[in-house]
């Protein structure tokens, strides 16, 4: 082989390994956008039989938040973007929304869905005001502190639920019945592959970032129409 042939080949080769080079590079960088930059849609919509639901129960939009009493995400969310999304889009009943316990903080979540599933079971009527004062009482600073303990729940749900059977509240949180439905939730949280929280599904599409309300909003329209 001529030198002049070895020296084209060689060119040949190594414009090859630039190309495919930059080919890894652009499909890297598409599969990183995807999984950060866009919603995702899966098979199906979670169920959301047996959960705490609020809405028009006909509606054709069923958005559900996979949430953690601990999370501070989760109660940032639920005060900055769930008070606009009730009055935009459960209040008209275009949507339910549902909370589905998704234990990622330990024996702080756990015990804070046994008392979130405790109350639905015994005080449907009353759920939201319990979780709204739930989330309320999570510290704005140092939220790793313990705060989730049986007496800051239950005076949570005295403060919270009107006519409460204290009693029946403490039995109930540790009851076969709420352990099944926290099993429940968790086999959600597989299925669904939830790897943070709060993490928003609108129907079978999984909101990419949360806290973005206009993608929220686009998604419930797509699927409304
Ligand atoms: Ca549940």
């Amino acid at each position: 082989m001529s030198n002049k042939n070895k020296k084209s080949r060689s060119l040949v080769v190594y414009t090859l390994i630039i190309v495919l080079l930059f080919g890894a590079l652009f499909a890297l960088n598409t599969v990183s956008k995807n999984k950060e930059g866009e919603n995702k849609t899966v098979a199906e919509a979670p169920s959301v039989s047996g959960q705490p639901i609020v809405g028009n129960q006909e509606a054709k939009v069923s958005v559900v938040e996979f949430g953690d009493y601990k999370c501070p995400s989760c109660k940032s969310w639920e005060q900055q973007i769930w008070p606009q999304l009730k009055k935009d889009y459960v209040d008209t009943g275009i949507a339910t929304y549902s909370f589905i316990n998704t234990l990622f903080h330990g024996e702080e979540s756990q015990l804070a869905a046994e008392a979130s599933e405790a109350i639905w079971k015994s005080n449907p009527e009353q759920f939201w005001n319990f979780h709204t004062a739930l989330f309320a009482k999570q510290p704005d600073v140092n939220h790793d502190s313990v705060w989730v303990t049986a007496d800051s729940l239950l005076e949570v749900a005295r403060a919270s639920v009107p006519g409460l059977d204290e009693e029946a509240f403490k039995q109930q949180s540790k009851s076969d019945e709420v352990a099944a439905k926290i099993a429940e939730d968790n086999q959600l949280v597989t299925k669904f592959n939830i790897r943070q929280t709060p993490t928003i599904m609108v129907n079978n599409i999984v909101i990419a970032n949360p806290f973005d309300y206009e993608a929220i909003k686009q998604a419930i329209e797509q699927e409304a129409k």
